[in-house]
């Protein structure tokens, strides 16, 4: 049988717990530990050092076990604790305005990574529709997006934002039905990629903001997006053409109907305008979504759409 959780020990934990959220930190990772039940047959002792709580490990990093056996923790019934206490602040509203609001001013003027003191002008949070069905997520804010704080907005005709607005226009949708987000919300400077950590320490908002919109499909515009969102390491060529079962890494949506979504990876807009020859393949990859939600797809590629 699963040994219990011993009431102080328990009680510890929340307080530990409580005391993060405070200071604004939600994201705990439990460190595996396996438990011989004779370990646990006596009340365990609490030291609060010893309680397996690690903040913000790089994406997919296993918590190796430490050396030390000071706490042995059990294994089964403290999971609840996690989910009920390390919810996020917005998760206890319902009104997704509000709850993105919440997140936002969670970011606050965001200094977590380098990026804060690199030139950027402000930060590009997201837009859109609240309640979206669908959502594109791209790699980070360009110069213009950082000029206007909102993702996806270059200028007519030759950047990437114009290009992206006429995607969702060919698939018969304004761009004000869906919600744009990226996974960095600061401007690389000189529009480099973002870095991991860059990535790694910006995107437990974007899943956030997720876990609230709670969209039918995502699409990952080029490899950052891809990558980030589904942790793992391949090439576009491996990537595109399917759907993967999405559900945002360390948050839970707060509607117990919404468990995930699925998600598509296409070119990157950017990408597209420099090899325009793939704007078919990207186009593929919207049908696939279109069909996915349940939307007409038009048959041609509406090629006076889809040009930058
Ligand atoms: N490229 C992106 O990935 N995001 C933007 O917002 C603009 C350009």
């Amino acid at each position: 049988m699963s040994p219990t959780l011993d009431p102080e020990l328990r009680r510890a934990l929340a307080a530990r717990i409580r005391y993060y959220n405070e200071m604004g930190i939600y994201d705990f990772y439990r460190r595996p530990v396996s438990v011989h039940t004779e370990e646990v047959a006596a009340p365990i002792a609490v030291d609060e050092k010893e309680i397996a709580i690690s903040i913000n490990p790089e994406p997919g990093e296993q918590m190796s076990p430490r050396k030390s056996t000071a706490v042995a923790m059990p294994v089964v019934v403290e999971e609840n604790i996690f989910e009920a206490i390390a919810l996020k602040p917005e998760q206890s509203v319902s009104e997704p305005v509000k709850a993105l609001k919440i997140i936002r001013e969670d970011l606050g003027d965001c200094t977590r990574c380098v990026l804060h003191k690199q030139g950027r002008k402000q930060i590009v949070f997201g837009v859109g529709n609240p309640k979206a069905e669908l959502m594109f997520v791209g790699e980070g804010p360009g110069a213009d997006e950082d000029e206007k704080g909102e993702p996806f907005v270059g200028r007519a005709g030759q950047l990437a934002g114009q290009l992206l607005n006429n995607m969702i226009k060919a698939m018969g949708i304004e761009r004000e039905q869906v919600y744009i987000a990226n996974i960095v919300k600061c401007r690389p400077p000189g529009n480099r990629q973002p870095e991991r950590d860059e990535c790694a320490t910006c995107s437990p908002f974007l899943m956030r903001q997720i876990a609230v919109v709670k969209p039918k499909v995502i699409v990952a515009l080029g490899a950052t997006a891809a990558k980030t969102l589904l942790a793992m390491n391949a090439s576009m060529i491996q990537l595109r053409g399917r759907f993967y079962d999405f559900r945002p890494t360390g948050v839970r949506s707060n509607d117990p109907n919404w468990d995930g979504c699925k998600l598509a990876v296409t070119y990157h807009p950017a990408f597209l305008l420099r090899d325009p020859r793939q704007k078919g393949e990207a186009w593929k990859d919207l049908q696939m979504v279109m069909k996915e939600l349940g939307m007409k797809a038009p048959t041609k590629i509406p090629s006076e759409q889809t040009d930058g």
